[in-house]
């Protein structure tokens, strides 16, 4: 049986900061270029869902989370949230649109990333 998936990339300008990082500058509101992977498990090779209209869901998702930092419409403010709150926001949003998300990976400028997989819960009974 072969698994079948699709992923897509958007990047987006968002400003953030970590009050308590260990590097002092990150501790200020900084801008990055988020680079954002998605990954969709598909069912058939006709897949369920497009590549653009995927791509385009997750900007609406994004915005619909997150408030401009400035001027309208970009950079978004991530406020405090990390590329883990990130990513694991946009997988929970995405999944709530009936799509199989397995994988929300969010770097900044492309170079460091968290990324996070979706799990089913256990059953209890093992
Ligand atoms: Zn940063």
């Amino acid at each position: 049986m072969v698994e079948k998936f699709v992923k897509v990339k958007v990047v987006v300008p968002g400003v953030h900061y970590w009050s308590r990082s260990p590097v002092a500058y990150l501790a200020y509101p900084h801008r990055h270029l988020f680079h954002i992977q998605v990954c969709v498990r598909v069912k058939s090779e006709d897949r369920e869902v497009e590549f653009f209209a995927l791509q385009k869901l997750i900007l609406n998702k994004l915005t619909e989370s997150y408030e401009p930092f400035s001027e309208p419409p970009l950079p978004l403010n991530f406020v405090t949230a990390s590329c883990e709150t990130i990513a694991s926001h946009l997988l929970t949003k995405l999944r709530e649109c009936e799509l199989d998300v397995v994988s929300v990976e969010v770097s900044e400028d492309d170079e460091n990333s968290a990324f996070v997989v979706w799990k089913e819960e256990q059953d209890e009974k093992g």
